[in-house]
């Protein structure tokens, strides 16, 4: 039917065809309806068969050049999509708009649906427990100079958030809404910074970017006479051209529009504290430094959310902790009426149980796509919400709580909804709506008569074969039904003589004949029309339902959020109870104050109480702690403890302390130095001083500064010099609180000419020349570094350890080493390793070892290397 032969040199119609509608879709992977198949053509098909595996062949082009054609089965169509889009692709469906049985030459096609990372609906592809943010930039125009505006839109959720940040704060605000994909405008030069690496990024026209058009396009969904009604002014001006762009964007990509689409948030400068890419890795947030380590991040030790919704808002706040101490507290007044009130806590959690993804569901109703599943999931959702309100109003002392008071007042139970979709949907709907028997009896005056029908005829034609056999004497006659013939009488060959003259054959089988007659022809056609009907009948009635949803979308969506931030407090409180966390006393003050604090996730791993809690302080007098000790005393640990405590105050949760007073911090940055950062690029050492020198510049008094054996990447002389030179900046400077913890004790001195500096160590106890980590912190910097020790307790063979102490002993004396003689050990048994000529090779490496080159990591790994090497002999 399409098979039209081009002229000479030319593409054929249905080549021409393809490249017009491939031309709207640059940056684009085409999948061609072609009967049952997409095929991909040209450059589509040569990535798409790398990326899907698929085999490359080539496809006959009249006169023109054979084409490249890579092809997928409608069938499996959706596997195949999953993962382009998986591995960050657009894809766009062109189907064929017209049947091909009735067109006329060509078959019409046209794009129905393009899919992007950012704009996935099908819900198997989504992680359920995190937004999946589009999110669009614009750089503002010259007015702004330096202002980039972000908006963030969940096609899932419907909620648009909007955002004007600082260039130099780009980086941190991106980050937190962990976007798939990114629009911008086509050849701006906007500096993309890391959380875009690895995002699909999608450009679009300068001019979609116009503030003017995203004003109308707002005022217009929103019904709005002007933008001050959202709260949007002036100074959101690239904010709002970033969400014009945006939505054009969406809605172009998504034919039904966004009928979802919530009031956009605003975020103001100050509204949320900026955590930049290293910092959210070094402590581990939402993902474990080790890809794939299990119950490694702080996101795993506190989620005890019980709906996905819940799971989404707790990761949101995760990342966007605040500043603003009267909203900290008024969280912390929330989870604290649900700590103390136990009882009516789980109330309220085995209510939230079962609710479903109320936004989803919502969403997808909104969007004409909820399946009867889906609106019966929807349906026992709302069925849940009396509960939830009934223990959130029985909550003893939830009037100390502002945000549990407004939640009581404001929850809206969405109870004609509910009722319409419990009227409307049996028990339990069907996965799909062509399964069919998704309404229930009685909802429906028509759908019901319809039904009635088709039942009648069936019964008729079920009645038939009892008079027939009456009418005819024949015992042994059949009524049947077959997908080719319809339904049919059967009579064996041996009655033949005795059949009516209404019969009309129409099947001869081995021993039977099959007829038909006039009246059961009738009652065949009625059957079958009024499947026809009650199919139809049935997608209306559904579809009504999905509208009904959208309707109310704004309530439900309110209700979902309400549910949410329930689901987040009862979860901290919670964790909080079982892990025995406290409220932080969370003030404007300067001073933070940790007694008896603990890693939250660190103390997991261990058997109960067995980790040990640590004092720390940090305020005017002393905002600066030198932390040394040896390495595994703790360093690490508890710097990272400072940094997540405050971080879960700050989020309006409580803390692993046993008493908690947190001045709110305005940044917050970690930094560990050698991390093996090496996707960058560049050399460790490099990265890490880059990201040292980002905090010298970005950091504020009111700051905190973590910083984990920065300096380490380079010769001990120079870390030790640079270590000096940063935390001397840090203190005279910025004034800002730090932790730098270290392992060269050579820094224990700083405290001698900066005030406001104090020395910590891990302490350790020496018992002969064993050492038993202590993990407890006390005033004082550590005098020595124990790496001798500590590369015993690695195994290094004992006249390797003795022989490092000797070189020890010579080196701390200022001598030079390597004309010094070995003595010669006491055991015989070892003089062999030791002693004769030539000397050993180990002790020839270890004469020419340039110790002031050698960082203490090396010399560990050239320790263990030895010792590997003295075992095999
Ligand atoms: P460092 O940075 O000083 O080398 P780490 O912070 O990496 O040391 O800690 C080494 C190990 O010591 C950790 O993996 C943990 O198991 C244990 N540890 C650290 N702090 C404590 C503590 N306060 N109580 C119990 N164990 C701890
Ligand atoms: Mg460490």
């Amino acid at each position: 039917m399409e098979r039209v032969a081009g002229g000479a040199g030319a593409d054929t119609p249905l080549m021409q065809q393809y490249r017009e509608i491939k031309a709207r879709y640059p940056h684009t992977i085409l999948f061609f309806r072609m009967g049952d198949f997409y095929e991909m053509f040209e450059d589509d098909a040569r990535l798409g068969a790398r990326e899907l595996g698929l085999t490359l062949t080539s496809r006959n082009n009249g006169g023109a050049a054979e084409v490249p054609l890579a092809g997928v089965p409608v069938k499996a169509a959706t596997e195949y999509l999953r993962r382009l889009v998986a591995k960050g692709h657009r894809v766009a469906i062109c189907e064929q708009v017209e049947d091909p049985k009735l067109a006329k030459g060509l078959v019409r096609r046209e794009v129905v649906e393009t899919i992007t990372p950012g704009t996935v609906l099908t819900d198997d592809w989504l992680v359920q427990s995190r937004n999946n943010y589009l999110v669009a930039l614009w750089g503002g125009g010259d007015a702004h100079g330096a202002a980039v505006g972000i908006a963030a839109l969940d096609v899932t959720t419907g909620e648009l958030v909007l955002e004007v940040v600082a260039t130099a704060e780009l980086e941190a605000s991106l980050a937190r809404y962990e976007a798939l994909e990114i629009v911008v405008p086509a050849g701006a030069a906007l500096a993309l910074p890391p959380p875009a690496r690895g995002a699909t990024l999608t450009e679009r026209e300068a001019w979609e970017f116009d503030p003017e058009l995203a004003r109308e396009d707002l005022t217009r969904t929103f019904r709005l006479a002007s933008l001050d009604g959202l709260g949007i002014g002036a100074d959101d001006r690239p904010a709002l051209g970033a969400a014009g762009a945006l939505l054009r964007y969406a809605r172009e990509l998504k034919p039904g529009g966004l009928p979802h689409l919530t009031r956009p948030t605003l975020v103001r400068r100050g509204d949320v504290l900026p955590l930049d890419e290293m910092t959210r890795r070094n402590l581990e947030l939402v993902e474990p430094l080790r890809a794939g380590a299990q119950g490694a991040t702080l996101l795993e030790a506190l989620d005890r959310t019980l709906t996905p919704m819940g799971g989404r808002l707790l990761r949101r706040w995760m990342l966007a902790p605040l500043v603003d101490p009267a909203a900290i507290n008024a969280r912390l007044d929330a989870v604290e009426v649900l700590v103390r009130d136990g009882r009516g806590r789980e109330r309220l959690r085995e209510a939230l149980d079962g609710v479903r993804d109320l936004e989803r569901l919502a969403g997808r109703a909104a969007l004409g796509r909820a399946t009867p599943r889906e609106l019966g999931a929807l349906r026992d959702s709302i069925a849940r919400l009396p509960d939830a309100a009934g223990a959130l109003g029985g909550l003893e002392g939830r009037g100390r709580a502002a945000h549990l008071e407004t939640a009581a007042e404001r929850c809206d139970l969405l109870t004609d909804l509910g009722e319409e979709l419990t009227r409307a949907l049996v028990d339990r709907p069907p996965a799909q709506l062509a399964d069919g028997d998704a309404i229930r009896p009685g909802y429906d005056r028509e759908l019901d008569d319809v039904k009635n029908a088709r039942d009648g005829g069936k019964q008729y034609i079920a009645s038939l074969q009892a008079t027939e056999r009456q009418r005819t004497g024949i015992a042994t006659l059949k009524v049947g039904f077959n997908r080719v013939f319809g339904y049919y009488i059967e009579v064996t060959h041996a009655h033949r003589e005795r059949i009516p003259a209404d019969y009309e054959r129409r099947q001869t089988l081995t021993g039977a004949e099959r007829y038909v007659t006039p009246q059961l022809k009738e009652y065949e056609a009625k059957v079958l029309g009024a499947e026809e009907r009650i199919a139809a009948r049935e997608t209306e009635l559904v579809e009504a339902l999905r509208r009904r949803v959208a309707d109310v979308i704004g309530r439900v969506q309110a209700t979902a959020a309400l549910l949410a931030q329930l689901d987040v407090w009862a979860g901290l409180a919670d964790v909080a109870e079982r892990e025995r966390y406290v409220r932080p006393d969370v003030s404007a003050g300067a001073a933070l104050v940790l007694e008896g604090s603990r890693h939250p996730v660190v103390e997991r791993m261990m058997p109960r109480e067995t980790f040990i809690p640590n004092d720390v302080r940090l305020d005017d007098a002393g905002r600066i702690i030198l932390l040394t000790g040896p390495n595994m005393a703790g360093k690490s640990t508890l710097l990272r403890q400072v940094g997540l405590c405050v971080l879960l105050a700050q989020m309006g949760a409580f803390v692993p302390c046993r008493r908690a007073a947190v001045g709110v911090v305005d940044r917050l940055f970690t930094r560990v130095g050698a991390s093996d950062n090496l996707v960058r690029g560049q050399s460790t050492f490099m990265v890490e001083m880059s990201e040292t020198s980002a905090i010298l510049h970005g950091a504020t008094a009111r700051s905190l500064v973590l910083l984990d054996e920065i300096g380490r990447g380079t010769s001990t002389y120079d870390g030790v010099a640079i270590a000096w030179a940063v935390t001397e900046c840090l203190h005279n400077v910025v004034g800002c609180k730090t932790i730098f913890a270290t392992h060269y004790h050579e820094l224990t001195q700083l405290t001698e000419e900066l005030a406001h500096a104090r020395n910590f160590n891990v302490a350790v106890r020496e018992v002969g020349d064993e050492i038993v980590f202590l993990h407890r912190l006390e005033p004082g910097g550590a005098d020595r570094s124990y790496g001798i020790h500590v590369g015993r307790l690695a195994g290094l063979p004992a006249p390797v350890v003795a022989r490092a102490w000797e070189v020890l002993k010579l080196l701390e004396a200022g001598h030079h080493v390597a004309h010094q003689p070995a003595p010669r050990p006491p055991d015989a048994a070892q003089l062999a390793l030791f002693a004769g000529a030539p000397p050993h090779p180990l002790l020839t490496e270890l004469d020419g070892l340039d110790l002031d080159k050698l960082t203490p990591i090396d010399a560990l790994n050239r320790l263990a290397s030895w010792k590997k090497r003295l075992e095999d002999i």
